[in-house]
């Protein structure tokens, strides 16, 4: 980040300082206008969400469509709903705050993310089981497709919204500074002002660029180069416990944090297991998946998870970071009105 300093006219710093705050609450409006425009917001987000787009598979250019499921709806969504209807996270926009949303099977995780070609890719939506590594390096790789749709997507909007804000200042700025009586160069003031009032959401818009880059490096490329095949070494449990917030989480982890080694020290990855968390009739249910022949492992793991106050700890952050969780309708009632607030409020704040 660059540092800018800038050098006015003492004289002029109360004046500069006024016009600060008038253009504030102009920009931005009453409580109303603000309120109405975090709804257009979030609706222009809702109904961009299945805009037009090409598949995720690396070099397919073909139409991708509509309702791609990243969470297996056979083995994740179905086995958690109740008449068709799961809950999962949603923005009510008349309050502009987190509710749960009674959401259909058919449409729970989806987002615009393989063509027809590619989606029958992922065969085992059909047989209704992960049965090997290979299966479960798919349902990873569709989940981290929709990860990198979402942090498009949200970046996507988070400009938009920018932009519109720019445009309904720009010529507020400038029919003040018109008037206003400066001693001090008034392309510099401009510059000052638009730096303060617009920079931090434009470092958030860089951010989140940033963000991409590294997660298309970290978890697409390498997944994307490995279909079909035993994954490499992602190190992506590690990353889950550093980083909490990933919304590849909840839908899939393969944990290789003990995998064991191979005589010349290799990682050996016939040891691999799935995990897909689900909240489920007030307690969590922990799906775990791994190869037959490495069942005793897994039946360690289980204990393990079902102990470890850090394990719980872990999964709480997943679900806390992701919007991208889903909940058995008389799972959440049952939970109570308090702790469904708390974690609401709790999922604001990220
Ligand atoms: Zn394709």
């Amino acid at each position: 980040m660059t540092v800018i300093n800038w050098v006015f006219n003492e004289e002029d710093a109360p004046a500069i300082d006024a016009l600060m705050n008038a253009m504030r609450s102009r920009i931005f409006g009453s409580e109303s206008e603000r309120k109405a425009a975090v709804f257009a917001l979030a609706k222009e987000r809702q109904r961009s969400w299945q805009a037009a787009r090409e598949c995720s598979f690396p070099d397919c250019n073909r139409r991708a469509i509509p309702r791609s499921h990243s969470l297996s709806r056979a083995l994740m969504i179905e086995p958690i709903s109740e008449a068709g209807h799961v809950l999962g996270l949603d923005v009510d926009l008349r309050s502009a705050s987190y509710r749960m949303r009674r959401i259909g099977i058919n449409e729970a995780s989806t987002f615009p993310g393989f063509c027809d070609a590619h989606e029958s890719e992922f065969e085992f939506e059909g047989k209704g089981a992960i049965s090997d590594g290979r299966q479960l390096q798919r349902q990873l790789f569709r989940s981290i497709c929709r990860h990198v749709y979402f942090l498009r997507h949200e970046k996507q909007s988070m400009a938009r919204y920018i932009e519109e804000l720019r445009l309904r200042a720009l010529p507020l700025l400038d029919n003040e500074l018109r008037q206003a009586g400066f001693r001090s160069d008034k392309r510099l003031v401009r510059a000052y002002l638009l730096e303060e009032l617009f920079g931090n959401f434009e470092l958030m818009v860089a951010m989140r660029t940033e963000n991409i880059a590294f997660d298309m490096k970290r978890w697409f490329e390498p997944h994307a180069a490995n279909f079909g095949r035993y994954p490499g070494e992602f190190g992506f449990h590690d990353e889950l416990l550093r980083c909490p917030s990933t919304s590849v989480a909840i839908a899939t982890v393969m944990l290789f944090a003990d995998a064991p080694r191979r005589d010349d020290g290799t990682p050996d990855f016939s040891f691999q297991y799935y995990v897909s968390f689900f909240p489920n009739d007030g307690a969590a249910l922990i799906h775990l998946t791994a190869l037959e022949e490495r069942r005793d492992r897994l039946v360690a793991l289980a204990e393990l998870f079902s102990d470890s106050e850090k394990a719980a700890l872990t999964i709480q952050g997943w679900l806390r970071g992701s919007e991208h969780w889903y909940i058995r309708p008389s799972a959440w009632d049952k939970i109570g009105r308090e702790i469904q607030d708390r974690f609401l409020e709790d999922h604001a704040r990220i």
